[in-house]
């Protein structure tokens, strides 16, 4: 006979923190939880501000930090503009700005603003405004 269902509270090691979803120890570094597939909210893997923080104060003239944000055209506008020194200074004021903020303030503000769907639908507004005889 096999034990594979223990459901006695297990001690939290060093580096393990509870699944929101199960309420089972998994490791913090987890993408997801092994046990139920939750996503890990805490997870430190994925995009982190200290790495956009590196990217914006080493390459940030280049809107590097942007394309690791995903947000290329962004970046691409920061690469169209390097030469002038003015994306070099912002992403020097992005770079505090990372520094500053809270994992839990920067986590929102590096999703897209908009999804695909989303996108469409603007563009379709877009136009239709576009259409509105204004005379
Ligand atoms: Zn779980």
């Amino acid at each position: 006979m096999t034990q594979n269902v223990d459901t006695r509270p297990q001690p939290l090691s060093a580096g393990m923190i509870y699944c929101h979803g199960c309420g089972k120890p998994i490791h913090e570094s987890a993408r997801s939880c092994p046990n139920c597939g939750a996503v890990a909210r805490g997870a430190k893997s994925g995009r982190s501000k200290w790495s956009a923080a590196i990217l914006a104060f080493f390459l940030g003239g280049f809107g590097v930090h942007r394309f690791y944000l995903g947000q290329p055209i962004v970046g691409l506008i920061y690469l169209l503009f390097c030469w002038t020194l003015v994306p070099a200074l912002i992403a020097f004021f992005e770079f505090i700005y990372f520094l500053v903020i809270s994992e839990e303030k920067f986590r929102p503000a590096v999703q897209p603003l908009t999804t695909a769907t989303d996108r469409q639908e603007a563009a379709g507004t877009g136009l239709g405004s576009l259409s509105v005889d204004n005379r």
